[in-house]
């Protein structure tokens, strides 16, 4: 099958390349000259993990291409994607000027049928209103598909080429059997591909953001009064999750959630929620909990050194928003820099993918060292902010020769407490208890 797919970010690349993968014919558009330039020249500009070589082969078999042309795109293509970015406004909602661009554009170039599916995640209603902009645009016959996508950073190829289901949002048979026939080389497993109405597969995309945002707050929640009467949220959460009506899935206690999609999706199902006169006070909480528990590191500090943290120095582990990715957007690192910053200690960091990404945030106002130890040297203590898996073992009397004190707060519950007395650390993790040797 011929498809384009509009926005070659995260989502758009990754699906552009599965899709090509699958032996169809994509061609990938952007606006962003440099990006196209690159990718022709086999340099993914993200870390996602098999990725590369993927598009690499892709492209060097002639399945996968790269343009800003947009109308070359269309002409060539039945299945035409949406996958640019749908930014929170400063209302909390969704910021859809790419996707009204971009439907205008497609509209403007069709030269026949077309399948136009947004896979950007969009608020209830937005698939009429793509519809609306295709028809000012053009004469020919076209369908618009809602179809959400569910990829996870980090694991998004294998979440894309096997994903547990498949949401399709449409009306019309003929779309719903062009998309199926897409999709059937992903769902060979027997994951179902569901087809419903357009509105529902926007909402589905929401609730389910929505659900796992709710997970993660309830547990922060649960371990920070954990820490109150002295339980542990690591057994807690065995035994809350072998219940088979739970899972353990999303029951890690934490900084709270970031990254580009469950803030701004929880916020944006606020403002559809209010736009409806409906008052999702569940998820304002959800919302809220998050922000304070991204902050729980520095609130600890804070205790620990008695509001005194002027230069003090502090080394980070860990700048992205969870491991596997160089994204840091919401990161709960930015708020805890930030503090540290503002309370006037100084931050020494090191992340295996993200230091650019904090480079272009933070510029020379932290340090970047190049590994985990070279962060350490002469800090006051170590700060867990990521669960990078190369973190769990270090070599912890390296580590207590190279800090100050033997101090280590850890946002993401990497050790055992007891063990961490017995190598004689002061130790502050999430929802455990703490120990000092
Ligand atoms: P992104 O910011 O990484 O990529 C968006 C891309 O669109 C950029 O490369 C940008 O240059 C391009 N773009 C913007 N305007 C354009 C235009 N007019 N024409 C062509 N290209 C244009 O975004 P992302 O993370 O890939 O997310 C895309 C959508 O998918 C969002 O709605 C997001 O909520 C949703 N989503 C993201 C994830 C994820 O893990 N990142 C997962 C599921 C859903």
């Amino acid at each position: 099958m011929k498809v384009c797919v509009v926005g070659t970010g995260y989502v758009g690349l990754v699906a552009g390349t599965c899709i090509a993968e699958s032996g169809n014919d994509v061609i990938c558009v952007d606006i962003d000259a440099g990006k196209v330039e690159r990718l022709r020249a086999g340099e993914v500009p993200i870390y996602e993990p098999g990725l590369e070589e993927l598009v690499k082969r892709n492209t060097a078999e002639g399945r996968l291409t790269f343009t800003t042309d947009l109308d070359e795109a269309v002409h060539a293509s039945l299945v035409c994607f949406i996958a640019v970015g749908t930014p929170q406004g400063g209302d909390g909602s969704s910021d859809l000027g790419a996707v009204r661009t971009v439907a205008a554009a497609i509209g403007k170039a069709m030269n026949g049928y077309r399948v136009v599916a947004c896979k950007s995640t969009v608020p209830v209603g937005t698939s009429e209103e793509v519809r609306a902009i295709l028809e000012e645009n053009t004469n020919e016959n076209f369908d618009v598909v809602s179809n959400p996508e569910f990829m996870k950073e980090g694991a998004a190829l294998e979440d894309f080429l096997k994903p547990d289901r498949v949401v399709i949002g449409c009306r019309s048979e003929q779309a719903a059997e062009i998309m199926k026939d897409l999709y059937e080389p992903f769902v060979r497993g027997g994951a179902p591909i569901l087809v419903m109405d357009n509105a529902s597969a926007e909402m589905t995309k929401y609730a389910a953001n929505g659900l796992l945002a709710t997970r993660i707050s309830f547990v922060n929640e649960v371990a920070n009064l954990c820490e109150a009467v002295g339980a542990d949220i690591s057994l807690v959460r065995r035994g809350v999750g072998l219940d088979n009506r739970l899972g353990m899935h999303f029951l890690y206690a934490g900084l709270g959630y970031g990254g580009s999609c469950f803030p701004k999706d929880v916020r944006s199902i606020i403002h559809t929620a209010a736009q409806h006169d409906i008052d999702f006070q569940l998820l304002r909480s959800v919302d809220e909990v998050n922000n304070r528990q991204k902050l729980r590191l520095f609130d600890k500090l804070r205790v620990f050194y008695d509001g005194a943290l002027e230069g003090r120095c502090f080394a980070l582990w860990g700048l992205a928003f969870k491991p596997r990715t160089d994204d840091m957007r919401e990161a709960p690192a930015i708020g805890l820099i930030e503090s540290l910053l503002e309370a006037g200690a100084t931050v020494r960091a090191h992340d295996p993918e993200a230091m650019d990404t904090a480079r272009a945030m933070f510029g020379d106002r932290i340090s970047y060292h190049r590994t985990g130890y070279n962060a350490l040297e002469g800090a006051d203590a170590m700060l867990v902010v990521t669960e990078w898996n190369e973190f769990r073992r270090p070599d912890f009397e390296r580590v207590k020769g190279l800090l100050k004190e033997p101090v280590i707060f850890d946002g993401r519950n990497l050790w055992e407490p007891e063990q961490m007395r017995k190598k004689g650390f002061s130790y502050f993790p999430i929802g455990r208890p703490a120990v000092t040797p």
